[in-house]
Protein backbone atom coordinates (compact mmCIF):
# COMPACT_ATOMS: atom_id res chain seq x y z
CA UNK A 1 0.00 0.00 0.00
CA UNK A 2 2.73 2.42 0.88
CA UNK A 3 3.63 2.91 -2.65
CA UNK A 4 0.48 3.70 -4.28
CA UNK A 5 0.24 6.32 -1.36
CA UNK A 6 3.69 7.75 -2.32
CA UNK A 7 2.14 7.48 -6.17
CA UNK A 8 -0.48 9.05 -5.08
CA UNK A 9 1.14 11.96 -2.72
CA UNK A 10 3.24 12.74 -5.99
CA UNK A 11 0.58 13.07 -8.24
CA UNK A 12 -1.61 15.76 -6.13
CA UNK A 13 1.68 17.62 -5.38
CA UNK A 14 2.04 17.52 -9.28
CA UNK A 15 -1.68 18.59 -9.95
CA UNK A 16 -1.51 21.25 -7.37
CA UNK A 17 1.70 22.71 -8.77
CA UNK A 18 0.32 22.64 -12.24
CA UNK A 19 -3.22 24.02 -10.77
CA UNK A 20 -0.76 26.90 -8.95
CA UNK A 21 -1.37 30.36 -11.71
CA UNK A 22 1.56 31.41 -12.49
CA UNK A 23 2.13 34.77 -11.13
CA UNK A 24 4.23 36.26 -14.50
CA UNK A 25 2.05 34.80 -16.84
CA UNK A 26 0.48 37.85 -18.63
CA UNK A 27 -0.12 36.56 -22.08
CA UNK A 28 -3.82 36.60 -21.83
CA UNK A 29 -4.11 39.95 -20.45
CA UNK A 30 -6.11 42.45 -22.67
CA UNK A 31 -6.53 46.42 -23.27
CA UNK A 32 -10.60 46.39 -21.58
CA UNK A 33 -12.66 48.07 -23.55
CA UNK A 34 -15.63 49.83 -21.87
CA UNK A 35 -18.43 51.44 -23.49
CA UNK A 36 -19.19 53.96 -21.77
CA UNK A 37 -16.25 57.14 -21.39
CA UNK A 38 -15.56 57.06 -17.70
CA UNK A 39 -16.56 60.12 -15.36
CA UNK A 40 -13.31 62.23 -15.48
CA UNK A 41 -11.55 62.42 -12.15
CA UNK A 42 -11.79 66.33 -11.11
CA UNK A 43 -8.72 65.52 -8.24
CA UNK A 44 -6.39 63.56 -7.57
CA UNK A 45 -7.34 59.66 -6.67
CA UNK A 46 -5.76 58.44 -3.72
CA UNK A 47 -5.66 55.18 -2.74
CA UNK A 48 -3.95 52.61 -0.43
CA UNK A 49 -1.58 49.50 -1.67
CA UNK A 50 -4.88 47.49 -0.42
CA UNK A 51 -7.37 49.29 -2.29
CA UNK A 52 -5.39 49.32 -5.33
CA UNK A 53 -5.19 45.66 -5.36
CA UNK A 54 -9.05 45.30 -4.79
CA UNK A 55 -9.67 47.44 -7.99
CA UNK A 56 -7.01 46.61 -10.01
CA UNK A 57 -6.18 42.87 -11.90
CA UNK A 58 -3.04 41.64 -10.87
CA UNK A 59 -1.20 42.38 -14.01
CA UNK A 60 -3.06 45.64 -13.51
CA UNK A 61 -1.50 46.35 -9.95
CA UNK A 62 1.75 45.06 -11.08
CA UNK A 63 2.27 47.41 -13.90
CA UNK A 64 0.36 50.69 -12.46
CA UNK A 65 1.11 50.45 -9.03
CA UNK A 66 4.50 48.81 -9.13
CA UNK A 67 6.41 50.29 -12.17
CA UNK A 68 6.03 46.89 -14.15
CA UNK A 69 5.95 45.82 -17.73
CA UNK A 70 3.80 43.58 -19.54
CA UNK A 71 5.34 41.40 -21.79
CA UNK A 72 5.67 42.67 -25.58
CA UNK A 73 4.11 41.57 -28.50
CA UNK A 74 1.47 39.75 -26.47
CA UNK A 75 -2.60 39.49 -26.99
CA UNK A 76 -2.60 43.27 -26.36
CA UNK A 77 -0.44 43.93 -29.38
CA UNK A 78 -2.37 42.64 -31.75
CA UNK A 79 -5.45 44.22 -30.03
CA UNK A 80 -3.95 48.13 -29.86
CA UNK A 81 -3.05 47.21 -33.98
CA UNK A 82 -6.68 46.42 -34.88
CA UNK A 83 -8.62 48.96 -32.47
CA UNK A 84 -10.74 51.82 -34.61
CA UNK A 85 -10.90 55.22 -33.74
CA UNK A 86 -11.74 56.09 -29.84
CA UNK A 87 -9.89 57.31 -26.70
CA UNK A 88 -7.69 55.74 -24.39
CA UNK A 89 -8.37 55.74 -20.53
CA UNK A 90 -6.20 55.44 -17.35
CA UNK A 91 -7.51 51.89 -15.88
CA UNK A 92 -6.66 53.29 -12.56
CA UNK A 93 -8.69 56.23 -12.34
CA UNK A 94 -10.52 56.75 -15.74
CA UNK A 95 -8.66 59.26 -16.91
CA UNK A 96 -8.46 60.38 -20.20
CA UNK A 97 -5.11 59.73 -21.63
CA UNK A 98 -4.74 58.81 -25.55
CA UNK A 99 -6.66 58.50 -28.58
CA UNK A 100 -6.38 56.96 -31.67
CA UNK A 101 -5.75 60.25 -33.93
CA UNK A 102 -2.39 60.01 -31.88
CA UNK A 103 -1.39 56.36 -32.10
CA UNK A 104 0.94 54.82 -34.67
CA UNK A 105 2.12 51.14 -35.31
CA UNK A 106 6.27 51.47 -33.72
CA UNK A 107 6.72 47.79 -34.35
CA UNK A 108 8.20 47.92 -30.67
CA UNK A 109 5.27 45.18 -29.39
CA UNK A 110 3.73 47.40 -26.80
CA UNK A 111 1.20 50.00 -27.93
CA UNK A 112 2.60 53.92 -29.26
CA UNK A 113 1.03 57.15 -29.20
CA UNK A 114 3.23 60.20 -30.65
CA UNK A 115 1.56 62.45 -28.28
CA UNK A 116 -1.04 62.33 -25.23
CA UNK A 117 -4.49 63.41 -26.16
CA UNK A 118 -5.29 65.49 -22.72
CA UNK A 119 -3.74 66.92 -19.98
CA UNK A 120 -3.57 63.81 -17.73
CA UNK A 121 0.22 63.33 -17.85
CA UNK A 122 3.10 63.39 -16.36
CA UNK A 123 6.91 62.75 -16.72
CA UNK A 124 9.28 61.73 -14.30
CA UNK A 125 12.40 61.00 -14.79
CA UNK A 126 13.60 57.06 -13.86
CA UNK A 127 17.35 55.56 -13.37
CA UNK A 128 15.71 52.10 -12.22
CA UNK A 129 17.66 50.26 -14.92
CA UNK A 130 21.14 52.39 -14.37
CA UNK A 131 20.38 55.12 -17.41
CA UNK A 132 17.80 57.55 -17.65
CA UNK A 133 14.52 57.32 -19.42
CA UNK A 134 11.82 59.36 -19.13
CA UNK A 135 8.57 57.59 -17.41
CA UNK A 136 5.23 58.03 -18.00
CA UNK A 137 2.84 58.66 -15.12
CA UNK A 138 -0.86 59.39 -14.65
CA UNK A 139 -0.84 62.78 -12.96
CA UNK A 140 -4.33 62.17 -11.69
CA UNK A 141 -3.58 58.30 -9.73
CA UNK A 142 0.32 58.40 -10.16
CA UNK A 143 -0.02 55.18 -11.79
CA UNK A 144 2.91 54.15 -13.99
CA UNK A 145 2.01 53.82 -17.36
CA UNK A 146 5.38 53.54 -19.53
CA UNK A 147 8.08 55.55 -20.85
CA UNK A 148 8.72 58.11 -23.79
CA UNK A 149 11.71 57.86 -26.04
CA UNK A 150 12.37 60.67 -28.98
CA UNK A 151 14.19 61.51 -31.95
CA UNK A 152 14.07 57.72 -32.86
CA UNK A 153 13.66 58.57 -36.55
CA UNK A 154 9.76 57.58 -36.90
CA UNK A 155 7.65 59.46 -38.84
CA UNK A 156 5.23 61.42 -36.69
CA UNK A 157 4.82 65.04 -35.98
CA UNK A 158 6.89 64.75 -32.43
CA UNK A 159 9.13 62.13 -33.18
CA UNK A 160 8.12 61.11 -29.78
CA UNK A 161 7.06 57.11 -28.70
CA UNK A 162 4.94 57.27 -25.55
CA UNK A 163 5.40 53.81 -25.34
CA UNK A 164 2.48 52.52 -22.95
CA UNK A 165 1.19 48.97 -21.27
CA UNK A 166 -2.05 48.43 -22.36
CA UNK A 167 -2.93 46.81 -19.15
CA UNK A 168 -2.58 50.77 -18.22
CA UNK A 169 -5.41 52.17 -20.48
CA UNK A 170 -9.26 51.29 -20.73
CA UNK A 171 -10.79 51.76 -24.49
CA UNK A 172 -13.91 53.44 -25.53
CA UNK A 173 -14.28 52.95 -29.43
CA UNK A 174 -15.41 56.13 -30.97
CA UNK A 175 -19.52 56.12 -30.89
CA UNK A 176 -18.63 57.00 -27.25
CA UNK A 177 -16.32 59.42 -27.81
CA UNK A 178 -19.36 62.18 -28.12
CA UNK A 179 -20.75 60.94 -24.98
CA UNK A 180 -18.04 61.69 -23.32
CA UNK A 181 -18.17 65.05 -24.73
CA UNK A 182 -21.85 65.48 -23.69
CA UNK A 183 -20.65 64.36 -19.99
CA UNK A 184 -18.00 67.24 -20.33
CA UNK A 185 -15.10 64.87 -20.08
CA UNK A 186 -11.59 67.14 -20.26
CA UNK A 187 -11.14 68.56 -23.82
CA UNK A 188 -8.55 67.12 -26.01
CA UNK A 189 -5.42 69.27 -26.61
CA UNK A 190 -5.18 70.78 -30.19
ZN1 LIG B 1 -4.88 57.37 -13.52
Amino acid sequence: MQPFFFTLFIASLTIVLIAQPTRTDYSNAVIREVKDAPDQPLSEVKKSDEEWQQVLSPIEYHVLRKAGTEPPNGKIYQQFKTQGEGVYYCAGCGAELFSSKEKFDSGSGWPSFYAPSAENIKLDIDQKIGYKRVEIRCNKCDGHLGHVFEGEGFQTPTDQRYCVNGVCLTFSPKEDVSTSEKKGAAPTKK
